[in-house]
């Protein structure tokens, strides 16, 4: 059904293109099953001779998870998409599903705090080196690239000062080189950015942030364009036979299915062998969450932008960062890729506040916001991150991704404007 439709659309049906066939139930059923029978001895061989495509064993695939799969690919334009148990593992589980032991990375280094400790910290023991530069810094990316080099990260709008990444620019060196380009698009969903659009191979999103949308669930995606040339011989887990799989070459073996390689070997190796599964109770309610995407994240996107020219405008705030605020170092480039709204995150730093002293009074006693470690909740959310979500990080590694002891989180809710203005005023008063 899918193309012809817009993607508000896409968002309430693709994926499921009839009623549940056998009870014809309108909404999506959750599947809770663990296997699945086979017709016969020959289908069940087919299908795990991935002759067949059908489901098995709901550690690798779930009628429920597999609507959300087909959903998501949709909206960003992907050829498919896997579901797992989390943003943290669809981060991890991509990366290693292009890398193994003795292969490279080049990364932006504004990262979200759990992503920058798997760089920084977990791969390097896996003896995979992780180059991290600038974001938008190009000779950096360029200089860091070389024979060992398999994938470069970004993610879309970055942490902790709300760069926007120009993908254009990352899609463009990766292409010359030969390497997919992984985009982590969390803070900006299918209805902001669609990275394949800019050339992006792989997109990844936690569910649990704006597209669950409710802080009710931990999930995660990834979305592959099904156009990246995994027949190059550098990309050995591609092109070498898979011991675990009877010997199958996901570059070349696949027949008609080779777009799919990626996704097929991330379902059979990362799902199947290492079990990052997504429940299908998990992907029913990340499903509530993307029929109301569209008008959700437009809302954060005007809120956060209301209160981003609101603290601009106030006497006791020093700095304000928003892409979509005039004068914002982020606000051309977001100009470019970002133009129905630039998301629900707002950062800001009070005056004289070096030691973030401020900063954690402001937080302590803001009413409305609720003070916790999550962001794209449809409740105002609020964070001192030097000291939270991005306390692993050494100081200079805090300083040169942008992070300050000043430095205070928003995630914009969806309640309305005049209320969490006010909350803010109020906080403002007492420090
Ligand atoms: C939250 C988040 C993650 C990790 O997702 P979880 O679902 O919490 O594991 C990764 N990247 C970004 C940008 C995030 O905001």
């Amino acid at each position: 059904m899918t193309k012809q439709y817009h993607p508000e659309t896409l968002a309430i049906h693709a994926g499921q293109e009839s009623p549940d066939p056998a009870t014809n139930a309108r909404a999506v059923p959750v599947y809770r099953t663990t296997a699945y029978n086979f017709n016969n001895s020959e289908h069940g061989a087919n299908l795990f001779a991935l002759k067949e495509l059908g489901n098995i064993y709901s550690r690798l695939m779930n009628p429920t998870n597999d609507i959300l799969e087909k959903r998501l690919a949709a909206l960003e334009g992907g050829a498919a998409g896997l579901t797992l148990s989390s943003g943290t593992a669809a981060v991890y589980f991509s990366v290693r599903n292009i890398l193994r032991a003795g292969d490279e990375l080049v990364s932006a280094n504004n990262l979200y705090g759990g992503t920058f400790t798997q760089f920084d910290a977990i791969l390097p023991n896996e003896n995979i080196k992780v180059h991290l530069t600038p974001v938008n810094d190009f000779k950096a990316v360029e200089k860091a690239i070389n024979a060992k080099t398999r994938a470069v990260f970004i993610e879309t709008i970055g942490n902790p000062v709300l760069d926007v990444a120009d993908v254009e620019g990352y899609a463009e060196i990766a292409k010359k080189h030969k390497l997919p380009l992984i985009v982590d698009s969390t803070f900006t969903t299918p209805f902001l950015l669609r990275p394949i659009d800019y050339g992006a191979n792989i997109v990844i999103h936690s569910l649990s942030k704006w597209i669950g949308g409710h802080g009710t669930g931990i999930g995660g995606i990834v979305i592959d364009d099904g156009k990246f040339d995994w027949k190059d011989k550098k990309f050995a887990l591609y092109n070498e036979p898979d011991g675990g799989y009877h010997g199958l070459k996901y570059a070349t073996d696949l027949g008609p299915l080779a777009p799919l390689a990626f996704i097929l070997r991330l379902r059979t190796v990362g799902l199947r062998n290492q079990g990052p599964t997504l429940a299908p109770d998990a992907a029913w309610i990340f499903l509530q969450g993307v029929e109301s995407l569209a008008l959700r994240i437009k809302k954060h996107s005007e809120n956060a932008l209301a209160v981003a020219e609101h603290l601009a405008k106030n006497s006791k705030v020093e700095w304000v960062r928003y892409p979509g605020l005039k004068g914002d170092p982020s606000y051309k480039l977001a100009q470019k890729y970002l133009p129905n709204g630039q998301g629900g995150m707002v950062v800001f730093g009070l005056k004289g506040d070096k030691d973030g002293k401020k900063a954690t009074k402001f937080v302590d006693n803001i009413k409305l916001f609720s003070l916790l470690a999550n962001v794209g909740d449809a409740k105002s959310l609020i964070i001192h991150s030097a000291s939270t979500t991005h306390s692993q990080l050494s100081e200079k590694a805090q300083g040169e991704g942008g992070l300050h002891k000043d430095l205070i989180r928003l995630s914009v809710g969806i309640e309305h404007i005049d209320d969490i203005i006010g909350a803010l005023d109020d906080a403002l008063k007492l420090v």
